[in-house]
């Protein structure tokens, strides 16, 4: 790994998780002349998967549609982190990107100079405290879509006086042991649901005390069409994209469906938990969601593996408000008292605009929260920058790798009409467009989302000012989509 970044480039990349592997990937083959670097606030690739070591961390959709689509995946369709890190590591290997990848490398603000047509980009190099800064054409944003530093942790009331430990999952303590210890889990996502099995038997009890109940999906941890595929020594190639395929289509289906009979998919996916439990338990508390399945993520169980815990009877499900914390737990607003020796908060995360880094252009500042979306992946008043936000109901990759592949497209098509720059602006028929929160509330409505609406940037009232979540409408779309739309205005250098 070389240690020096170099200080002109044309394009930079921020973040070294899937989105950063797969845009250098696509880069580096597409356009093989480009200067670039992956700058990394951690000391390694993985993102998501280097900074989450809390026990049972997996991946809650299947490996086929969250890996790459150039290199196949070959183990059990849901891995753990390390199965995650260790694919993520060969890809950097197998394809030669590594002498790209700068490690310890903050980003904290860049400066777009319209002058210069270039970015500055500068940070601190935490493994010597020292600032740095490059410059670069292209800004290229893969830094996922939450806070790194900190999970999400709501405030309630008497917190200070609990005696015990708290931990968050996003910062999963190295020396901790739950053995024979109380501990109560808050939240009711994958976390929440990957977590508590794995330290179910260890521990003295676990209780999960959630506001809302979450919609889980139960299944094995097998693709026996890949193993069936395996026997018949089809190449890894083919059976990635056959799965891949075949994953993306069940997942649209699945969507479609749950969309289109909401009440009906509800009752299904209620019944599929039901059935996992012991008769007589209350499912209508804990595990009937208020909102409707296609809103959110649905969580996936393998091997039922929590509800199994429930009926051994070592994990016990609150299902109510928070009203208080004491020195030796904390009450609910029913009065239901949880002992706790530790809290663990899996309460999610913060959603972070652009990676946290502070922009300007000329020397003014660009507020993202007034920026209008272009396919939900340039942004106006920001000039060569792009941010890869993936799918939020498919796999991340699969959106990551549609948009990346755009993004490419638009480098080569920039350097054809020897423009050095391009910025997507309202026409004055858009000026008087709706605008609306980024992530349309009315299609899918986490509570990241909904508390992140302020920071984001916005979207119009036509598909190109919209960030489009039919991952199947953008696959046929964004491909052969014109490059020379007016809503894209191209600077060509003066040619005098
Ligand atoms: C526990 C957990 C499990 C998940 N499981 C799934 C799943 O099964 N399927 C799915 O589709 N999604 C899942 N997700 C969502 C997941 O984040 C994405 O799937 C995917 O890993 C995101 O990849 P990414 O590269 O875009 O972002 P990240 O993995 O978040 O990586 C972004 C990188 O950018 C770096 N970075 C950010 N800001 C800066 C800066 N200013 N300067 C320098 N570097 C910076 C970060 O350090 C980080 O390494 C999960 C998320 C969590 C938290």
């Amino acid at each position: 790994m070389p240690e020096q970044v170099p200080t002109e480039l044309d394009v930079v990349i921020i973040g070294a998780g899937i989105t950063g592997i797969d845009a250098a990937y696509h880069l580096s083959t597409s356009l093989p002349g480009k200067r670039f670097a992956v700058l990394e606030a951690h000391e390694s690739f993985g993102g998501t998967w280097l900074i989450h070591t809390y026990p049972g961390v997996r991946s809650d959709t299947e490996l086929y549609t969250l890996g790459f689509s150039f290199k196949p995946w070959t183990g059990d369709p849901y891995a753990g982190g390390a199965a995650i890190q260790n694919y993520l590591g060969e890809t950097i290997e197998e394809f030669n990107l590594g002498s790209h990848f700068f490690y310890n490398k903050t980003i904290t603000t860049a400066s777009w100079s319209t002058e210069l047509q270039r970015w500055t980009v500068s940070g601190t190099d935490t493994s010597t405290g020292k600032p740095f800064s490059v410059t670069t054409s292209f800004l290229w944003m893969c830094h996922g879509y939450y806070g790194h530093d900190q999970g999400h942790t709501p405030t309630w009331p008497g917190m200070e006086s609990f005696a015990g430990e708290w931990i968050h999952p996003q910062a999963w303590p190295t020396d901790v042991d739950l053995k024979d210890r109380r501990i109560a889990v808050i939240g009711s996502g994958a976390t929440m649901a990957t977590l508590v099995p794995a330290i179910a038997d260890s521990c003295a009890h676990v209780t999960v005390v959630q506001r809302s109940p979450t919609y889980f999906f139960q299944s094995p941890n097998t693709e026996p069409l890949a193993d069936q595929l395996r026997g018949l020594s089809t190449p890894e190639e083919w059976i990635h994209q056959i799965i891949r395929t075949k994953a993306v289509g069940e997942m649209q289906s699945l969507t479609e469906i749950q969309m289109a009979h909401p009440e009906l998919s509800k009752a299904g996916l209620v019944k599929m938990v039901a059935d996992q439990l012991p008769e007589g338990y209350d499912v209508e508390t804990h595990f009937t969601p208020r909102h409707l399945p296609h809103e959110q993520r649905v969580c996936r169980i393998l091997d039922g593996d929590l509800f199994a815990k429930i009926s051994e009877g070592k994990v016990t499900m609150v299902t109510d408000e928070i009203a208080t914390f004491t020195p030796t737990g904390l009450t609910t607003e029913d009065g239901t008292v949880v002992d706790a020796d530790v809290v663990i908060t899996a309460t999610g995360f913060d959603l972070t605009a652009l990676g946290g880094v502070t922009f300007d252009a000329d020397g003014e500042a660009i507020d993202f929260s007034k920026s209008i979306t272009y396919r939900g992946m340039l942004f106006t008043g920001f000039p060569n920058l792009a941010w890869t936000f993936g799918s939020l109901r498919l796999s991340w990759t699969m959106r990551a790798d549609l948009v990346n592949q755009y993004i490419v497209r638009l480098l080569a098509h920039l350097d054809e009409l020897g423009a050095t720059s391009v910025e997507p602006r309202l026409r004055p028929q858009d000026e008087a467009m709706a605008i609306g929160p980024y992530i349309d509330p009315a299609n899918f409505n986490p509570g990241y989302a909904q508390r992140s609406r302020e920071i984001m940037a916005k979207s119009g009232s036509t598909a190109e000012w919209q960030l489009d979540l039919d991952f199947w409408h953008e696959a046929s779309v964004l491909p052969t989509v014109d490059l020379n739309d007016d809503r894209l205005v191209y600077r060509l250098p003066p040619t005098d």
